[in-house]
């Protein structure tokens, strides 16, 4: 039987006509005619004030992290339920990641839980948007408000998602977004920072090209360009992003093919409820962009069962985060506050199905191989 993989990259359209373009235009470097297509298409689509294009998510996280000017001492309060680079951004400036419990129901940070965690040092609160589902951000820029705190999207799944009809990167006075093969629209690595304020878009110019004020130079805004500030090299070459301008035309269509897996996962797996098997749980708000499909277990042994037994029948259900809190280097320079008592039970009890664009040929073995391994499982 032939193997399913957890992810697939697919090209969406006309990625390869426009790196050939790229290659015969002659600029091979950052920051060229894609580059400028891609930042005008992600400002339009997320209603962002600017794009700032990046090799990574990673990337924009570090790039927001120094237009933060975090310094040590500084407390930037996150989920521990994340990827390693929400937390490496702020540790890499020195500053304390503090790590609060996540909702059960969404999977995203928890308001109250931020509100408990906030002090003096609090400098900025970085919620994730697990699964392309927009955290609560009303609640939490209600929090950030009153103290003039900066609120950082890591929306790094959740392109083409919205909540209360307003896209996701639009909440924060910052967003990081991610085109890594893994996430919906793809260039192999790539990523971007989006800004809703007039002085962080113009640092950001400068900050992503080394500290200079190169940009300001082409725009002609400057007669001559020079080292103005820190900064380093965080923008893509031309061909990455000749292949994600063609991926970003394509959007629609790759999340709506999506939608559809996503969907025939969820009206199938809800006749393993009775199992004791939970379905995502669906926030009215937020119309995601079907970056995930999960199912939570009841307990750790049962899951691991269930990936072991996928596994040999040749289908990839991977498990996720490790939460960050009981990491060697999170024990280490990290600050958990509370018990997160919800993280470290989500994290032992969900498994990730394959979800890629051109899947649906596959997804009846994938639920009719898990449906019985379920009820094998959980007799
Ligand atoms: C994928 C991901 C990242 C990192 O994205 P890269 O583009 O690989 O650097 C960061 N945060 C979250 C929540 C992610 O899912």
């Amino acid at each position: 039987m032939q193997k399913i993989p957890f992810n697939r990259p697919v090209v969406a359209g006309r990625e390869i006509e426009h790196i050939r373009e790229a290659i015969e235009g002659g600029q091979l470097a950052g920051d060229g005619r894609f580059t400028q297509l891609c930042e005008d298409m992600i400002a339009y689509w997320t209603g962002a004030q600017s794009a700032h294009l990046t090799h990574s998510c990673t990337a924009a996280l570090e790039m927001a992290a120094l237009l933060l000017d975090l310094k040590p001492n500084d407390e930037v309060i996150m989920p521990s339920f994340t990827f390693v680079s929400t937390a490496n951004a702020v540790a890499l400036r020195g500053a304390t990641p503090v790590f609060v419990d996540i909702d059960p129901k969404t999977l995203n940070i928890d308001p109250e839980q931020v509100a408990a965690a906030m002090n003096e040092k609090t400098r900025s609160i970085w919620p994730v948007h697990y699964a392309g589902v927009v955290a609560d951000m009303e609640a939490i820029l209600a929090l950030a408000a009153p103290r003039e705190i900066m609120v950082v999207e890591d929306a790094a799944q959740a392109y083409g998602s919205y909540r209360d009809g307003r896209p996701a990167g639009s909440f924060g006075h910052m967003a990081a977004f991610s085109f890594h093969e893994t996430k919906n629209v793809i260039s192999g690595e790539g990523g971007v920072l989006v800004a809703n304020d007039q002085n962080l878009t113009l640092r950001a110019e400068i900050i992503r090209e080394k500290g200079t004020n190169r940009r300001q130079f082409f725009r002609g805004a400057v007669d001559k360009y020079s080292w103005v500030d820190i900064g380093s090299s965080f923008l893509p070459g031309e061909l990455v992003a000749a292949f994600l301008y063609g991926q970003l035309e394509k959007v629609n269509e790759i999340n709506q093919d999506r939608t559809e897996s996503w969907n025939t996962y969820h009206a199938a797996f809800q006749a393993a409820e009775s199992r004791g098997i939970a379905r995502p749980y669906i926030d009215n708000r937020c119309s995601h962009n079907a970056h995930m499909y999960y199912l939570l277990f009841p307990d750790f042994d049962s899951r691991t069962e269930f990936i072991a037994s996928m596994r040999t029948e040749d289908i990839v259900t991977p498990f996720h985060y490790v939460p960050l809190h009981s990491s060697p280097m999170g024990r280490r320079i990290a600050r958990t506050n509370g018990e997160l008592t919800v993280t470290e039970d989500i994290s032992n009890r969900l498994v990730r199905l394959p979800l890629y664009p051109g899947m649906k040929p596959q997804i009846e073995r994938i639920i009719s191989t898990a449906m019985r391994n379920i009820e094998r499982i959980l007799r």
